[in-house]
């Protein structure tokens, strides 16, 4: 038995593991994987790991001796399989019984799969892991045209990799849109327009039929409306379903990820979730109940517990912020955008350096920045402290942030 079990070991598994020890946390803490991999960065994936630009080893997000030195036991290639809330245990598919003080959760999600026919057939990749990356990179030498399913930030990201490294590349987004769920309507156009700059095919409103197949192996996907893009590789990135089964399964509350409150506590008791699996109230989100897939909130999470399990106080109430890198665009997001009824746009997209200013109720609730870090760290404030700025004054870039924010 360890006094903490971590089970996953990704962003927050780990911070969780190194806070606790920051905390002086001086009981035993183990971190029970089903990578085989220590802990890593995950955003490379779909940007400079899947490029070549960045080795494995440099994305590791603790050099490998810090494990032991910190006393972390790493139980890696294990899933945990369920979870004994009375007897405080928790099984792994190997057959073990692993005894624990206290539970944090912390497993992220695992991609979605298309349903349609040819979802399985060889060449058809989901980006979560080092090793969906080292698939798709194995098979990119003999890849000359890809398809790219799903226009979020992943398949934005990936195309944007693979066009650069010369492929012939078409992205199918069903909605009227790119980033439709997570971005106002002009950083949308804007990343349309970039993508197609570099040559990318994007389709939107592109309802996918099937993936056609030859030999167990992708040729092509077919569109609802017969026509067929031919690809030596699919690409899909339409999000994740939180891996949170074993803990529903022993009755903690939850659907869409498992619910917690501001101190990550699962409605089991000494069991807290934590990252991208975590169904929380988001101060940023007027105190809706949502999942943020974000490194940053995965880190922010892990050190609520890590004070809470140290007897700190401690709540959740940290800004959301991502970035996302596309060719040399480098996107900073601060704050949720969903909601908003003005966009305002800062600065000038053919520049490609510019930021849309999120505002609702005439208040300032997030801000999406393209090259222009400037207005990135000095409009924090603004969201941070939800100000009510002028739309006329926010639109010129010559007027820096920070004035505004008082
Ligand atoms: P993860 O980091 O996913 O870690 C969960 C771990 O738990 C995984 O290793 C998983 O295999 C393991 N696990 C799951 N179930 C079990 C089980 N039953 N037993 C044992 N282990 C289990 N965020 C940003 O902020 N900026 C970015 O630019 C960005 N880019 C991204 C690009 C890609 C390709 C991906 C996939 C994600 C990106 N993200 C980005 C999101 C970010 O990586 C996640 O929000 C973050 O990793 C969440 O951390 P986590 O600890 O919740 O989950």
């Amino acid at each position: 038995a360890y006094d903490v079990c971590i089970v996953g070991g990704g962003h927050g598994g780990a911070q969780a593991a190194i806070a606790l020890r920051q905390a002086k946390f001086a009981g035993s803490i183990a971190i029970i994987g089903d990578e085989p991999d220590l802990p890593y960065e995950r955003p490379p994936l779909s940007k400079e790991y899947l490029s070549g630009e960045k080795p494995f080893e440099r994305m590791l997000l603790r050099p490998p001796a810090f494990w032991a030195e910190r006393d972390v036991t790493m139980l890696l290639g294990r899933r945990v399989t369920a979870v004994d809330p009375a007897a405080h245990t928790l099984a792994t598919e190997d057959g073990a019984t692993i005894g624990y003080g206290a539970l944090i959760w912390a497993t992220g999600g695992s991609p979605r799969r298309l349903t349609c026919a040819g979802h399985d057939l060889a060449g058809v990749h989901t980006v979560r892991t080092r090793a969906d990356a080292d698939r798709m990179m194995a098979e990119l030498p003999r890849v000359a045209r890809a398809v790219v399913i799903g226009g979020g930030y992943i398949g934005l990201e990936a195309a944007a990799v693979l066009a650069k490294a010369g492929k012939r590349v078409t992205l199918l987004e069903a909605l009227p849109r790119v980033l439709a769920r997570v971005a106002g309507e002009p950083l949308s156009r804007f990343y349309e327009a970039e993508h197609r700059a570099h040559g990318v095919d994007v389709r939107l409103g592109a309802a996918v039929d099937c993936i056609l197949g030859e030999e167990g192996r992708a040729i092509g996907v077919r569109l609802a409306d017969g026509e067929v893009v031919p690809a030596e590789m699919v690409i899909v990135g339409i999000g994740i379903v939180p891996a949170v089964e074993p803990l529903l399964a022993a009755g903690a509350a939850g659907g869409n990820g498992v619910a917690v409150d501001a101190q990550c506590r699962t409605s089991l008791p000494h069991v807290f979730a934590i990252g991208d699996c975590a169904l929380h109230a988001n101060a940023f989100a007027d105190g809706a109940e949502i999942r943020l897939e974000s490194v940053q909130n995965a880190n922010d999470q892990a050190n609520v517990v890590a004070r809470i399990l140290t007897g700190e106080e401690a709540a959740y109430h940290a800004v959301p912020w991502f970035w996302s890198n596309q060719y040399d665009l480098k996107l900073q997001t601060v704050g949720l955008s969903a909601g908003h009824d003005a966009a305002i746009v800062r600065g000038d997209p053919a520049a490609r350096t510019f930021s849309l200013v999120y505002l609702k109720a005439g208040r300032v609730i997030a801000l999406d920045c393209v090259n222009m870090v400037k207005d990135y760290v000095q409009g924090r404030k603004l969201v941070v402290e939800g100000i009510a700025a002028d739309p006329a004054q926010l639109a010129d870039p010559a007027i820096p942030l920070k004035q505004l924010a008082g």
